[in-house]
């Protein structure tokens, strides 16, 4: 079987699927490794490194003719996905919630689509796969990096002969994966770090790191199914926003990073809170996005400055922007998936063995077989949706 790894295209995407170190993993199980001409350079991975891995260098339009699967970090563009044939496999984070009719097309093509976005995140033997949660690692990581550059003042306590520099006070709303790796990053510059979540049990993990946990009266617990949050009833958000705002304008550093699966990222930080803020604050919004973010005014991949000089940062794609330490997870987790999905199969198989009965491949495959098969993205096709849907593979 022959599996090839293209060249990303969307824009400041420097990720690639796979990276040198993994290919003997594979071509240890007898598949054949090609990689598009240039593909690991964002990540600082040159041709010649997976050459010297065991790959073969291949220019684009043998890639797409002769490959069995084909390796992805996020969804081919148009032109990509022009080339691809009926019986080939497109293995990526491709985000078919967000945008079901692109699932309908691969479809249409004959095109079998696996999303690593859909993997069960709850299934210990899944977890070396789990790209959602790798990715937002680094995302959590880099946030805080951000806002550190962005701020105007020191994250530690300095006492110097030239005075002593308070720290920090920096507030994470949204508390799951991105959320506590923000914290741990916070914590090592030396920031004075709080974290806040609607999940009661997010509440240990915050304290374990050494960060003081917020706690409202007005929403106590939010949780819902999968370990995830379920959405607010608008007078909880409300109660929610104006009890948060007082103790947004207490911090310096907020970074925000609540989803709610299947909608769109709850607002948090509101106009009155942005108000309470002091001259000089910084907000990294992660969960900033077309449909709007956690922070009022926010805007994806730009900074705007209000008129009371708080500085928003909404955060895109922060993952692409460590591109090597991203593509070495995600390039663990691709191939945990792709083995997992031939050691079923047949040595010279060529093809993935599909079993939609095995409960990691019911999440991740999304169209087989000139069908969509994954029942919640059918389901959303079906209903000509997907507009309140904003979540996917970051
Ligand atoms: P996510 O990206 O969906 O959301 C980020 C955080 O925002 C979550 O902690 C959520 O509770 C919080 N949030 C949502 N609405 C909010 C609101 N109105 N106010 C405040 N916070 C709000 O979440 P995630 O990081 O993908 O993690 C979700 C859950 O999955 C967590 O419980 C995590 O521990 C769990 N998880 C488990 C595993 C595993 O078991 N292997 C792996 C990954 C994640």
């Amino acid at each position: 079987m022959k599996v090839a790894v293209v060249k990303e295209n969307a824009p400041g995407e420097r990720r690639v699927a796979l990276v040198p170190e993994t290919v003997p993993r594979l071509t240890q199980a007898g598949l054949e490794v090609l990689v598009e001409e240039g593909a690991g350079d964002g990540a600082w991975f040159p041709d010649s490194t997976y050459l010297a891995a065991g790959a073969t260098i291949s220019k684009t339009a043998d890639l797409y003719a002769t490959a069995d699967v084909i390796l992805t970090v996020t969804r081919p563009d148009e032109s990509a996905v022009a080339k691809l044939r009926s019986g080939q496999a497109v293995v990526g984070m491709l985000a078919p919630l967000i945008d079901p009719h692109f699932a309908g097309e691969l479809a249409e093509r004959g095109v079998t689509a696996v999303s690593l976005d859909g993997l069960p995140r709850t299934l210990s033997r899944a977890q070396g796969m789990d790209a959602l949660t790798s990715q937002a690692n680094v995302a959590g990581y880099k946030a805080v990096l951000v806002a550190a550059e962005a701020y105007g003042r020191f994250f530690p306590l300095l006492i110097t002969a030239a005075g002593t520099a308070r720290p920090a006070k920096l507030l994470v709303l949204g508390t799951g994966v991105a959320g506590l790796q923000a914290i741990g990053t916070a914590r090592r510059l030396g920031a004075q770090v709080s974290g806040y979540d609607v999940r009661p049990a997010s509440k240990g993990e915050v304290e374990s790191l050494g960060a003081t946990f917020v706690e409202l009266t007005s929403v106590v617990s939010a949780a819902g199914e999968g370990g995830y949050a379920r959405e607010l009833t608008p007078e909880e958000r409300d109660a929610q926003q104006a009890e948060l705002a007082a103790h947004i304008g207490r911090h310096d550093v907020v970074i925000t990073t609540a989803q709610v699966p299947g909608r769109r990222p709850p607002q948090l930080v509101t106009e009155d809170a942005l108000a309470a803020m002091s001259a000089g604050s910084v907000i990294v919004d992660m969960g900033a996005s077309a449909l709007g973010g956690n922070v009022a005014g926010s805007v994806a991949g730009q900074t705007v400055v209000t008129p009371n000089g708080v500085t928003i940062i909404g955060a895109q794609n922060l993952p692409a922007t460590v591109p090597t330490a991203s593509s070495n997870a995600y390039s663990r987790n691709i191939s945990a998936l792709l083995l997992h999905m031939v050691t079923a199969s047949a040595p010279d198989s060529r093809a993935l063995a599909i079993d939609t009965t095995d409960d990691i491949q019911a999440g991740v495959v999304i169209t087989h077989g000139g069908e969509v098969v994954h029942p919640a993205v059918a389901k959303l096709l079906q209903t000509e949706g997907g507009n309140d849907v904003d979540r996917a593979g970051h």
